[in-house]
């Protein structure tokens, strides 16, 4: 008789069976539960309109006490960082949001140094992020990487200045790079495909390396690799930005109004203000792959060879020190858990994949990141 139950708890057949497929849903479960974690970082030159562009993709106001220096105090000032954190929710799924806004980059009249603290405070990050994973907390590690860096590039020049190619080449090993046209109503849909290949062809000669937006496997919906193609061609992302709603023939839209007409900051024939979004939404879980794979893994592995000079973690008798031991034993526990990890991020994507071959994506305006 007991066999009998015990059979039944192993049949996939019976009904009431809880199988290994329900790993990702418990994934699932605990990634919504617990929320997601993003930093944004943006930089660019004060009134290229990164702070308008911020409130406007996340319809809210992260900069309400914002004091805009004048010409006087912009000489003497260094680049200050100041990040701003919300929790946004959206259909049951939190977004802890975190912008980190760069004031004074570019301000000075010599502005050879201005990158040093932004480095600084990106490496900062890693460091704290590097102690926390070694230390006796780090279950719940809050996760303050930068996971993105939105570069606003003017529109009012006539492609890349020295400033923002010295910018991107300092600060691409260390984060993800996303260049953004800037005000992009200031120019003509022609001036826009100009400026954007011009942008483009600088960006490759002197070798920057900004966010590449990844592949889609050849089994992904037809719809979605129709709307990464769509992304990936539109990078520079030529921007216009407003949170002020106007009423347009009836139709509520958000958009900008000049004495001959609106632009529609949501059209996509108007600017990429929304594929700008798409990306951002739907690339969050990439953008932090390639910040913990790529960056965090360059700092970390920098740090460790760093530490582990021979003459300070061998150990008088030629062995391995207590030190180098206990960063080895360190960085096996961490390899299991990136293992186990990536095992479950795969069998969630099989799911999803699973999943969307039944419902049908909406190409624009996507969701939340509903899993890992
Ligand atoms: P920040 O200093 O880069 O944060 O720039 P702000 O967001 O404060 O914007 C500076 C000025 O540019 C403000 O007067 C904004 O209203 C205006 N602005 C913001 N976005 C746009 C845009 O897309 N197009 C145009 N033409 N003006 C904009």
């Amino acid at each position: 008789m007991a066999s009998d139950t015990a059979r039944q708890f192993v049949n996939p057949e019976m009904p009431g069976y809880v199988g290994f497929a329900n790993l990702p849903n418990q994934v699932h479960r605990k990634s919504v539960k617990k929320g997601f974690e993003f930093t944004l970082m943006v930089v660019g030159e004060s009134g290229l309109g990164k702070s308008t562009m911020i409130n406007s993709l996340f319809l809210t106001d992260l900069y309400p006490e914002r004091h805009i220096p004048d010409a006087s105090e912009k000489i003497n000032q260094n680049v200050k960082l100041e990040a701003s954190t919300v929790e946004i929710e959206e259909r049951g799924v939190k977004l802890r949001l975190t912008v980190v806004d760069t004031p004074g980059f570019g301000d000075a009249i010599d502005n050879t140094d201005c990158f040093r603290s932004i480095i600084q405070y990106i490496d900062e990050q890693f460091e704290r992020f590097l102690q926390d994973e070694s230390g006796l907390n780090r279950r719940n590690i809050t996760d303050n990487r930068i996971h993105c860096c939105f570069y606003f590039i003017s529109p009012f020049g006539h492609g890349l200045k020295p400033l923002d190619i010295e910018f991107m080449k300092q600060l691409h090993s260390k984060v993800n790079i996303v260049p953004v046209i800037a005000k992009a109503d200031a120019l003509t849909k022609k001036e826009v495909m100009k400026l954007k290949r011009r942008v483009m062809q600088e960006i490759e000669e002197n070798g920057i390396k900004i966010y590449p937006l990844p592949d889609c496997d050849s089994d992904e919906d037809e719809d979605y690799k129709e709307q990464v193609r769509q992304l990936k061609e539109a990078v520079p992302f030529a921007v216009s930005s407003t949170t002020q709603t106007l009423d347009v023939k009836g139709r509520k839209v958000r958009g900008r109004l000049y004495p001959w007409g609106v632009v529609e900051v949501e059209n996509p024939d108007h600017c990429d203000f929304i594929k700008l979004r798409t990306m951002l939404i739907t690339h969050m879980q990439d953008l932090q792959e390639v910040t913990q794979e790529l960056h965090y893994e360059n700092y970390r592995s920098e740090r460790l060879a760093g530490k582990a000079a021979p003459q300070k973690n061998t150990a008088p008798d030629g062995g391995i020190s207590e030190r180098e031991r206990i960063i080895r034993e360190k960085e096996a526990e961490l390899r299991r858990m990136q293992e186990m990890l990536t095992k479950m991020q795969e069998q969630m994507r099989q799911k999803q994949s699973d999943d969307s071959r039944q419902a049908t994506p909406s190409p624009t305006n996507a969701p939340l990141p509903q899993s890992d």
